[in-house]
């Protein structure tokens, strides 16, 4: 049986459909699945949490792979499917809740200990809540080596362009200064069921030792870039002047041009270094 024969039995055998609103789009292209597992580099001393692994495609390959995968679904009919096809294997566990709620950080302290060594994040993410789910795994500063997820295409060439060039948001930025993100593959619409409106892409975000660069003051930094782009036509000169960073503009002026840098310039052009400058600056 192939994976596309594989999802129909498993959706029919439990009579369910796929909950648009949970945004369950199986995958059903090996490719895909084995692509994901191989670029994650998964041993038995890793720890995997699979964030959706909904009728668990991606799971059963995991499983093979890793000293011990923890699930965590928020579907309760996933659960019963999960528990069907894995409660035999000893190295399989699941959590039924919003991964948005669970406390990862607690997760990872209790689980990893022993033989294993690294955690990694494995996941066909539910694409209403990419952001929300990335940067949890990032701000909560989670003992992770790696994450490799499927998103929607256009979010993956966002998280993994360069801070200050073509298709970079203020979420760029935040990526850069926690990960060194990789694309890994495009993936057609048609390798899902059902298939979703938009293309997908696999990334793998390289989870950093220490962040891109050292700043004074990490909440500063999110806050101005935050600024710059909330106002993302605008020059950073007054994107910054409306904000109330600093008292006036020519404040402002006088900071920029005791940075070097030009009074016309669009906080977009700017790279990490560059924000890091103006935070540091404004301490
Ligand atoms: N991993 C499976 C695959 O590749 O075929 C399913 C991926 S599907 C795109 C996303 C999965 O995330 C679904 O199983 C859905 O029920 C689950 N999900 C949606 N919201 C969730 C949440 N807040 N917390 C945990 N899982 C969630």
């Amino acid at each position: 049986m192939n994976l596309y024969e594989e999802t129909k039995y498993i959706l029919k055998k439990y009579g369910i459909t796929a909950n648009k609103k949970l945004g369950q789009n199986f995958l059903i292209d090996e490719d895909a699945v084995n692509k994901s597992i191989e670029v994650s580099k998964i041993s038995k001393s890793d720890l995997v949490i699979e964030i959706g692994p909904g009728l668990g495609t991606l799971t059963k390959m995991l499983l093979e792979k890793a000293g011990k995968v923890i699930c965590i679904e928020l579907d309760n009919r996933m659960i019963e499917i999960l528990n069907d096809r894995f409660s035999m294997y000893d190295n399989f566990a699941v959590i039924n809740e919003d991964v948005l709620k669970v406390n990862l950080k607690e997760l990872i302290k209790n689980e990893k200990k022993g033989e294993m060594i690294d955690v990694k994040i494995v996941a066909n993410l539910p694409y209403y809540i990419t952001t929300p789910i990335i940067m949890k795994l990032l701000e909560d500063r989670l003992d992770i080596s790696s994450i490799t997820v499927m998103v929607q295409k256009e979010v993956a060439d966002r998280l993994t362009a360069i801070a200050g060039q073509e298709n970079s948001g203020a979420i760029t930025y935040a990526i850069r200064y926690y990960t060194e993100p990789e694309k890994i593959m495009d993936v057609p619409n048609t390798s899902f069921l059902p298939a979703p409106e938009v293309n997908s892409s696999i990334i793998k975000l390289n989870v950093l030792k220490e962040p891109a660069v050292e700043v004074k003051d990490e909440k500063k930094l999110f806050k101005i870039i935050k600024l710059a782009f909330m106002q993302k036509r605008k020059t950073l000169l007054n994107a910054l002047t409306n904000g109330n960073l600093l008292t006036n503009k020519q404040e402002v002026e006088k900071m920029m041009s005791d940075l070097g840098f030009d009074l016309k310039i669009r906080g977009e052009k700017l790279s990490l270094e560059d924000f890091k400058r103006i935070a540091d600056y404004l301490e």
